[in-house]
């Protein structure tokens, strides 16, 4: 699932091959991705507008057109954007096509169809709207302690919650806990001050990286456990094998010898 650093890479790759094209007209093939508004009035809201840009909020994307105006998209759990050169026939899994007046078009491929489109006259308005926390890159360590420090629940599931924090998901707070040595099922409340700070820098530290190097998890940094995260994985600090446990739900990886309750 895309978390900020991956958005963060659509997002720059959008900008760099959309800016200045002019959106002819836009086709919805599967309008279950429309977010609070129709197939028309998307459509209308769009056609004939310059995309001027692109800007991001934890996950959540924004299309920046001229005369004021956002297209809204996250990607969910498998979006994507494609850019076509020229117009060819969509693929099976394009929900919404943006046609460009140059003859060049954009779609939004989602396999499991958990992303969303949708407009908007203010990012502000819409970020209020959503309940979403301040992006993980933008907080600064103050508001990001007090923000985490007024939860009781366990630290991973205060780490996704993105209107606690906007932009960090499942393997991002494994590798951010992984990196700060804080077991994942500690009580977000009861952290030192001390503690929640690395977990701070931490954030910033994991995120940054990962834009560096396309979340190519590869060339990630030495010492990083997002390369080998997965069962029977070995601690990339050579304290032995890695556990993994359910944290809400969700497939959480750690190493019982750096982080312990
Ligand atoms: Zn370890």
């Amino acid at each position: 699932m895309p978390e900020l650093p991956e958005v963060e890479t659509v997002r720059a790759n959008l900008e760099l091959e959309c800016s200045g094209r002019v959106i002819r007209s836009v086709e919805v093939i599967d309008n279950g991705i429309l977010d609070g508004c129709t197939t028309k009035e998307l459509a209308s809201f769009c056609r004939g507008r310059t995309i001027r840009g692109a800007r991001r909020h934890g996950k959540q994307m924004f299309i920046e057109l001229d005369q004021g105006g956002f297209i809204t998209l996250h990607l969910g759990m498998t979006g994507d954007l494609i850019f076509y050169e020229r117009k060819g026939d969509p693929d099976r899994h394009d929900r919404v096509l943006f046609n460009f007046t140059d003859g060049s078009r954009m779609a939004f491929r989602d396999m499991r169809k958990f992303g969303a489109i949708g407009y908007v006259t203010s990012i502000e308005l819409f970020i209020r709207k959503k309940k979403l926390g301040p992006d993980a890159l933008e907080i600064g360590g103050q508001e990001f302690a007090f923000r985490i420090g007024k939860h009781d629940s366990a630290i991973k599931t205060v780490l996704l919650d993105q209107k606690v924090v906007a932009g960090i998901g499942n393997l991002y707070a494994d590798e951010v806990l992984y990196q700060s040595r804080i077991h994942p099922m500690r009580s977000a409340m009861e952290l030192s001050a001390k503690e929640v700070e690395t977990i701070f820098k931490n954030t910033r530290k994991v995120l940054l990286a990962s834009i560096r190097v396309s979340s190519n998890f590869e060339r990630l940094p030495k010492g990083f456990m997002l390369s080998v995260r997965g069962p029977g994985a070995s601690c990339p600090r050579g304290n032995g094998k890695m556990a993994s446990l359910k944290v809400n739900g969700r497939t959480t990886f750690y190493c019982p010898s750096c982080q312990t309750i």
